[in-house]
C-alpha cells in the first residue's frame, strides 16, 4: 500500500509552520503496520498542486491532502482537486447546515465565502470534521483514493484517525508492518551495530537505529501476513537481541529515562534528593516532570561554589582543597550531604566542567564526576563527554539518571 501525504500551504515554504500533519498520519499509518511512503509539501497554488497530484498519482494508491480548505481566496485544495476529477463542486447540505449551527451556537455571522467550506468535489465522499467547520473529503478509487483533510492539526488529526484511517485500512490488503522499539542510553549506535548487525533475525525482521542525543533507539520491525505472525516474529527477534545486549537497553517503547526512573521511584515507593553542580537543576527538573513527584522528590540543591557545597551539603573543606570541586571525593560527599539532609533514601550528585571555559589539562572541560549515594553504599561514574555547555549539561543528566535507574 503506497500513500503520499501532499501538504498544501503557503506557511508550510515559509518556515512559518512545519509540517507535522505528514508525521501525525506517519504514526497513525505505523501503528496499523503501514508506511507512509512519500511527503510533498506545496504552495496554495492551483498549478503546484495539480502538478503534484499528477506525479503522486502515478505511483500512490492513497493521495492524502492537507490544508487549503478554508473559506478564503487563498484555499484552492477543494476547487482544484475537482478540476483534476474533471467534476464540479457541489456544496454538501449536511456540512453547511453542520457549518449554519456551528455559528449560530457560537454567536457568529455567518459570511457568504463561508458556503465555500460545504463544497466538494462531486461524487465524493464527506469527512466528518468533528473539530471544526470545514469538512474534508475523499474520493474512493480502485483500491485507493483521494483524499483531503482541513490543514489545522487538531482537525486534521481527529479527521485522519476517525474518517480517513477506516477508509485506508478497508483498502489495504496488503502485507502489514509493526515495529518495537528499545531504548538505549551511554551506548554508541556504532557499538550497538557492531553487537546487533551480526545477529540472525526471524525472516522479514530488520533492524533501524535511530540516534536521538542523548540516547539511542533500536527499532525491530517486522513485516507479516497477520498480526500473530509478526508478534511471533518481533518476540523472537528481541529475545536474541536481548541475549547478547541486554545491559545495553533501559526500557522498551514509549517513555523517556527521566520518566522511567520517575515511575519506577513512584512504584518502588522510595525516595531521592539531589546535589547538582555542572546540571544546574536539569536532574531535579527532569525528576518532577513525572507526576506526582513530590512523593519521591523531597530537595533538590544546587550548590555552584566551593562555600555552598560545604554549608548545604557539608563537603568537608579539607576535600575540597585537597581533590577540587570537580571529584571523585567531593561528588560522593555531595551525595551524602544531600541524602542525610533530606531524609532521601538516594542522593544523587553531580560535579563537573561544562565548558567551554574552566578546563585544564588535567580536568579538560567535559570531565563529569557523578555519585549515588543510599543509606548504605556510594557508587561513582566518571565521564570525559564531548560536545558544547548545553550537550555536557544534558549527557550529564542523563548519565546521572541511568546511576539511579540501575540501582532502582
Ligand atoms: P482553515 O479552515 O483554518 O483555513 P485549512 O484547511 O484551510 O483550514 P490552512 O488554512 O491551510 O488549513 O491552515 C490552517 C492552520 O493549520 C494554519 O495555522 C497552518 O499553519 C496550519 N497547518 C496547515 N498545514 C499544516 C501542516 N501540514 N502541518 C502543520 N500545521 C499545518
Amino acid at each position: 500500500m503506497r500513500i503520499a501525504v501532499l501538504a498544501i500551504g503557503n506557511e508550510l515554504l515559509c518556515g512559518d509552520t512545519t509540517d507535522s500533519n505528514s508525521t501525525v498520519l506517519a504514526r497513525m499509518l505505523l501503528e496499523n503496520g503501514l508506511v507512509l511512503s512519500e511527503t510533498r509539501v506545496v504552495p496554495d497554488d492551483e498549478s503546484a498542486i495539480r502538478l503534484a497530484l499528477q506525479d503522486l498519482e502515478s505511483r500512490m494508491q492513497w493521495i492524502v491532502t492537507s490544508g487549503g480548505l478554508g473559506p478564503t481566496e487563498d484555499d484552492k485544495t477543494a476547487a482544484t482537486i475537482a478540476a483534476f476529477l474533471s467534476v464540479p463542486l457541489v456544496e454538501h447540505e449536511p456540512s453547511w447546515l453542520a457549518i449554519e449551527k456551528r455559528f449560530a451556537d457560537r454567536g457568529i455571522r455567518l459570511t457568504e465565502n463561508n458556503r465555500r467550506q460545504a463544497m466538494i468535489p462531486e461524487g465524493a465522499l464527506p469527512l466528518f470534521n468533528r473539530v471544526g467547520s470545514a469538512p474534508g473529503f475523499a474520493v474512493l478509487r480502485g483500491s485507493g483514493g483521494l483524499a483531503s483533510l482541513p490543514g489545522v492539526p487538531s482537525e486534521f488529526a481527529a479527521m485522519a484517525r476517525d474518517e480517513l484511517l477506516p477508509k485506508i485500512l478497508a483498502s489495504s490488503r496488503q502485507s502489514i508492518i509493526r515495529r518495537r522499539v528499545l531504548r538505549s542510553f551511554g551506548v554508541p549506535e556504532s557499538h550497538l551495530g557492531e553487537l546487533l548487525d551480526p545477529l540472525p533475525l526471524p525472516e522479514g525482521v530488520w533492524l533501524e537505529y535511530q540516534a536521538r542525543s542523548p540516547e539511542v533507539r533500536l527499532k525491530v520491525v517486522a513485516r507479516g501476513d497477520t498480526s500473530d505472525e509478526i508478534d511471533r516474529r518481533l518476540a523472537d527477534a528481541i529475545e536474541r537481541i536481548l541475549g547478547v545486549a541486554a545491559d545495553c537497553f533501559y526500557a522498551e517503547g514509549d517513555g523517556s529515562l527521566p520518566e522511567i526512573v520517575g515511575r519506577r521511584l513512584l512504584e518502588r515507593e522510595t525516595s531521592v534528593a539531589t546535589a547538582e553542580s555542572c546540571t544546574g537543576g536539569l536532574i531535579a527538573h527532569l525528576l518532577t516532570n513525572t507526576a506526582g513527584s513530590s512523593a519521591f522528590f523531597s530537595l533538590g540543591v544546587i550548590a555552584y561554589s566551593n562555600e555552598q557545597k560545604s554549608a548545604l551539603l557539608g563537603v568537608p573543606h579539607s576535600t575540597l582543597d585537597q581533590h577540587g570541586a570537580v571529584s571523585r571525593e567531593t561528588v560522593e560527599q555531595m551525595a551524602r550531604g544531600v541524602r542525610e539532609r533530606a531524609g532521601a533514601v538516594f542522593g544523587l550528585a553531580t560535579s563537573g566542567i561544562a565548558g567551554p571555559s574552566g578546563g585544564s589539562a588535567e580536568k579538560p572541560v567535559g570531565t563529569v564526576h557523578i555519585a549515588l549515594a543510599s543509606t548504605s553504599e556510594t557508587w561513582h561514574r566518571h565521564y570525559r563527554f564531548a560536545g558544547d555547555r548545553e550537550r555536557i549539561k544534558n549527557l550529564t543528566a542523563w548519565a546521572a539518571l541511568h546511576l539511579l535507574w540501575s540501582h532502582l
